[in-house]
């Protein structure tokens, strides 16, 4: 967004919470953090430079890969003359009359500018349980989501880790690898399909960076934003032999593309099962005690809860050093000085490991002090669920921008992708309002309430709502259940934005 709006001619400033710029990248460092969308995709396009010269290693990025990348990112377009790192902001007050937001940072300092945009991040507000007696613990207490800037020696340690979503699962194999003992505290278990992450060879290498172009064109026309094969028959029309073989065919290459083995996955609830049973009978095949099989199968919808993409996760079960617990048989009640304290049970630990998720698409927002027209603010606005139009902008905000807010595909799609797509509208948006001289732009209420209306309406029409996740928000004690991300998919989405913008930014109003 720095770089697109500086090449626009305009003047643009970055600020940053962390010491360090790479947002999730930065904070989620746990051993085994990597991204599960395939790194040849899950990088820039806006610089056909930048994509050619960028040497990814693995199918799949490490984090420390990412975040090194984002540097590269950083010092090739020059933008860290631009960012100020260390800082929170608190405030963001507009001020009609003066047709600016006043910015303040935690550090007291005070900024105004015209236009104000939130790339605070869709999973970037970490939650963790209350535990009775925490202050007691002496041992250590990490969290994936703020895993700290230093080398962790597991040896010897008796881990606890609670939580078994994408960053438990990616955490759990390593740490089980080197420590003493391992207890997994599982509420719910995740339906997880292997990575498996390999080296990538340079003719894939070349062949992909040869055809870079066309295959992003490919990619925003596919729902994911992610190029891959999407099988057009129903799970429900392929006898069990062609349902296997395509099942089979997907396992082995790994990855989300799973979800789209058959058309109907995540739409039809006869069509899902027929993934369920199949993901169920490895978790059977690979777990040795069939008790332990047991409490990992979920016995529920795969894809209503992000899919989790794993290294060796359910193999990890079979070690002797590691132990699942079902805490709804076994409920976590208290943190002594050297143990942890369930129903029945007492574990005695020296590390625990908070793997618990995020407060997610609107939590970094609300945590902003944001004040709009008439001195409402967003929070006040939000009381009963998010809205937005689009995800970009919010009516009584004028020039206030949200990059993926609620109501857009963002987490539902291939993050880079999807992000770029809402950096390029917003800068094309601020330089036709400076073309004509307007001084703000602001959702119509209309528009707004119509888009939420269509996503929550289509969102019910797949098999998204028959579960508790943070696309519902679910996972928050009183977080309005509404569906956060746009369900249409990347294509529809695009299509949606460029037409608006063809009609003159149709449910937008201007003044100048
Ligand atoms: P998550 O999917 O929300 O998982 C949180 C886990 O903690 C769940 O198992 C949850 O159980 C459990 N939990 C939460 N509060 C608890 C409590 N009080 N007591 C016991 N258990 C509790 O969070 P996440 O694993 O950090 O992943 C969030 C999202 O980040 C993913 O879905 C994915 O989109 C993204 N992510 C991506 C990558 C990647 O690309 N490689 C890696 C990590 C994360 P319940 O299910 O019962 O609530």
């Amino acid at each position: 967004m720095l770089h697109k709006l500086r090449s626009y001619g305009f003047n643009a400033r970055i600020f940053e919470k962390a010491p360090h710029i790479g947002g999730t990248w930065y904070w989620n460092k746990y051993p085994g953090a990597r991204c599960d969308t395939e790194s040849l995709q899950y990088s820039y396009q806006f610089s056909e430079e930048l994509q050619q010269e960028w040497e990814w290693s693995e199918k799949y990025a490490t984090q420390p890969e990412i975040l090194k990348y984002l540097k590269h990112v950083e010092k090739k377009f020059k933008l860290s003359e631009s960012i100020t790192l260390n800082r929170t902001i608190t405030d963001i007050i507009y001020d009609g009359k003066a047709g600016l937001y006043k910015i303040r940072s935690n550090h007291s300092e005070e900024y105004y500018s015209k236009f104000c945009i939130l790339a605070s991040g869709c999973l970037s507000v970490p939650i963790k349980p209350n535990i009775m007696g925490v202050e007691n613990f002496t041992g250590e207490i990490f969290q994936t989501s703020k895993w700290p800037d230093k080398n962790i020696d597991f040896n010897n340690k008796n881990v606890a880790i609670i939580g078994t979503g994408s960053s438990g699962v990616h955490v759990i194999p390593i740490i089980a690898e080197y420590c003493k003992k391992l207890f997994v505290l599982q509420r719910t278990p995740n339906y997880a399909v292997p990575a498996h992450n390999r080296k990538l060879s340079d003719e894939y290498v070349k062949k992909f960076k040869d055809n870079y172009k066309v295959n992003r064109e490919k990619a925003k026309k596919l729902v994911s934003g992610f190029l891959t094969h999407y099988n057009s028959a129903s799970a429900l029309e392929v006898n069990d032999s062609e349902l296997k073989r395509e099942y089979d065919k997907r396992w082995e290459a790994g990855g989300l593309a799973f979800l789209a083995a058959f058309c109907d996955i995540t739409y039809n609830k006869s069509a899902n099962k027929t993934a369920t049973d199949y993901i169920e009978s490895k978790i059977k095949e690979i777990v040795e005690d069939q008790e332990i099989a047991k409490l990992l199968t979920p016995n529920s919808i795969v894809g209503c809860k992000r899919l989790v993409i794993d290294s060796n996760y359910y193999a990890t079960y079979n070690r002797k050093n590691v132990a699942l617990i079902d805490i709804n048989q076994e409920p976590i009640k208290a943190l002594t000085e050297k143990t942890l304290k369930l129903k029945n049970i007492e574990l005695d630990i020296d590390t625990l490991i908070l793997s618990t998720g995020f407060d997610a698409m609107t939590g970094a927002i609300n945590n902003i002090n944001i004040v709009g027209e008439n001195s409402k603010t967003l929070k006040d606005k939000w009381s009963s669920g998010p809205s937005s139009y689009l995800g970009l902008m919010v009516n009584g905000f004028p020039n206030l921008f949200t990059i993926t807010g609620p109501g857009s595909p963002s987490v539902l799609t291939n993050m880079i992708p999807t992000i770029e797509q809402h950096v390029d509208w917003i800068a094309e948006c601020i330089r036709y309002m400076k073309k004509r001289s307007y001084y703000s732009i602001e959702a119509n209420l209309e528009a707004e309430r119509s888009w939420v209306k269509f996503n929550e309406d289509s969102a019910r029409n797949t098999l998204r709502y028959e579960c508790k996740s943070w696309y519902l928000g679910s996972n928050v004690k009183d977080k309005q259940r509404i569906f956060l991300p746009f369900v249409g998919g990347l294509p529809a989405y695009i299509k949606k934005c460029e037409e608006i913008v063809k009609n003159s930014y149709e449910g937008f109003r201007f003044s100048n």
